[in-house]
């Protein structure tokens, strides 16, 4: 964080590499030193910073916008479009937790994160391959924003089928970005990111983009940038806010190059988080690794649980795949380290009513969208978060009538079983 130019200050204790992410994550970024020896940080609710003389302040704003060049120091804090120390120590942290990352910038939504680092980094007339599915709101922009509003070009592509996205890459590259979200929201497919990374750079993509949406599985699950990511993005709103009780979004990258003009973009577009977001995001984070534990552990619980169900025809959760599932398999035990703690499954006469009469039959699961939070939630994706799908595209994604997603909590898994079994009764 800005606060923490002066290194050799003997307090100073990050970016606390040799620790485990766990416990990086609860030093970092913060200096109670700075702030009347506060243990924790506190909300530094303000829009503007003063400067001890003007001399400084045009400094701090030749910084800001690169007008003498990049001399490498911290930006100075001038005002909170452009950054505040609640957002710094988010960022810090965030630094901390994610393995090889170097640099983060926080945003107010996952999609605020995810359309400002496109919008900064693919040039007009651009183009970007898309794994297939996505999160609606990422589709939505992919597919219709980019190509009618900033003029580029976007396709996708099954990217679990590296055979399929080979021919893809032949015929198209090369691509100023790829995007990919492994696993995908709902369908739990997953996409090998060291194979694709391979495959894009065979094909003349060199300079091409790799962008992760890591939002399922997280950093405790899933590290994109020792598969060869080059930016890494999540809906913090989920599993990183953890409590259901706020938006906000985040992109980290391994360079400094890759994040300045999503830091312009964000100050230009004025896609600022609030100190108290922020701040509630780093209290929040303190509990990641350990929520994600114990969520995946519940997980596995409930997908087995409902594995044989017979009103279940089909269920997806990365625990579940066995060598039997071939390159899933493999991709999940060479790339991930846990399952997560979201899965979809199809209810077994195939149609929308015995979806529907299963969320409405649940007592303890919360029927609404979103996911991550420390409680039970459950939606149908055809009709809620993948609505602005066209019928086509959710079809070719296997996104059906019948197919529910859930997203395991904290509470006991005995009792989300009971309510789950009790709702299926209904189907
Ligand atoms: N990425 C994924 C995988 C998501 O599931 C979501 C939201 O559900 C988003 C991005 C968008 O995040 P937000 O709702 O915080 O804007």
């Amino acid at each position: 964080m800005t606060q923490d130019t002066n290194h050799q200050d003997p307090d100073y204790k990050d970016p606390l590499r040799d620790f485990h992410p766990s416990t990086a994550v609860i030093h970092a970024g913060y200096r109670a030193r700075l702030s009347e020896n506060a243990v924790k940080p506190p909300v530094f609710r303000t829009s503007t910073f003063e400067f001890s003389c003007a001399a400084e302040g045009a400094m701090f704003f030749q910084r800001a916008y690169h007008l003498a060049g990049d001399d490498g120091q911290d930006l100075g804090l001038v005002y909170s479009r452009l950054n505040n120390p609640n957002t710094e120590i988010f960022e810090d942290k965030m630094v901390a937790l994610e393995a090889g990352a170097t640099h983060a910038a926080a945003f107010p939504s996952g999609m605020s994160a995810i359309t400002t680092a496109i919008l900064a980094l693919v040039p007009q007339g651009g183009r970007i391959l898309y794994s297939d599915p996505v999160y609606g709101g990422t589709y939505f922009f992919l597919k219709h924003l980019c190509p009618e509003r900033f003029g580029i070009t976007t396709c996708c592509v099954d990217t679990s089928d590296l055979a399929h996205t080979e021919q893809m890459l032949q015929t198209h590259s090369p691509f100023d970005m790829v995007f990919l979200e492994t696993p995908a929201n709902p369908t739990l497919i997953l996409t090998d990111i060291e194979a694709i990374t391979t495959l894009v750079r065979r094909h003349g993509g060199l300079r091409t983009i790799i962008a992760v949406d890591n939002t399922f599985l997280g950093p405790v699950f899933q590290r994109p940038f020792l598969h060869g990511a080059d930016l890494v993005l999540y809906s913090a709103t989920k599993f990183i806010g953890g409590h259901s009780d706020v938006l906000a979004g985040i992109a980290l990258t391994t360079s400094a190059a890759l994040m300045r003009p999503m830091l312009d973009y964000r100050t230009i577009l004025g896609a600022t988080i609030a100190p108290d977001t922020a701040w509630m995001l780093t209290r929040s984070i303190e509990t990641l690794w350990i929520r994600m534990e114990r969520q995946a552990e519940k997980a596995m619980k409930i997908a087995t649980a409902l594995q044989h169900h017979p009103k279940i025809a089909r269920i997806r959760f990365p625990g579940l795949l066995t060598p039997s599932d071939g390159a899933a398999y493999a991709t999940y035990t060479t790339q991930c380290s846990g399952p997560g703690s979201v899965m979809s499954f199809d209810v077994k006469d195939g149609t929308c009513d015995s979806a529907y009469r299963v969320l409405d039959a649940v007592h303890l699961c919360h029927l609404a969208v979103s996911l991550g939070g420390t409680e039970a939630l459950i939606e149908h994706p055809r009709s809620m978060t993948h609505s602005d799908m066209t019928r086509e595209d959710l079809d070719r994604c296997g996104i059906t009538e019948a197919m529910i997603r859930l997203s395991v909590g904290l509470e006991s898994s005995d009792d989300v079983i009971q309510d789950l079994y009790q709702a299926l009764e209904k189907a």
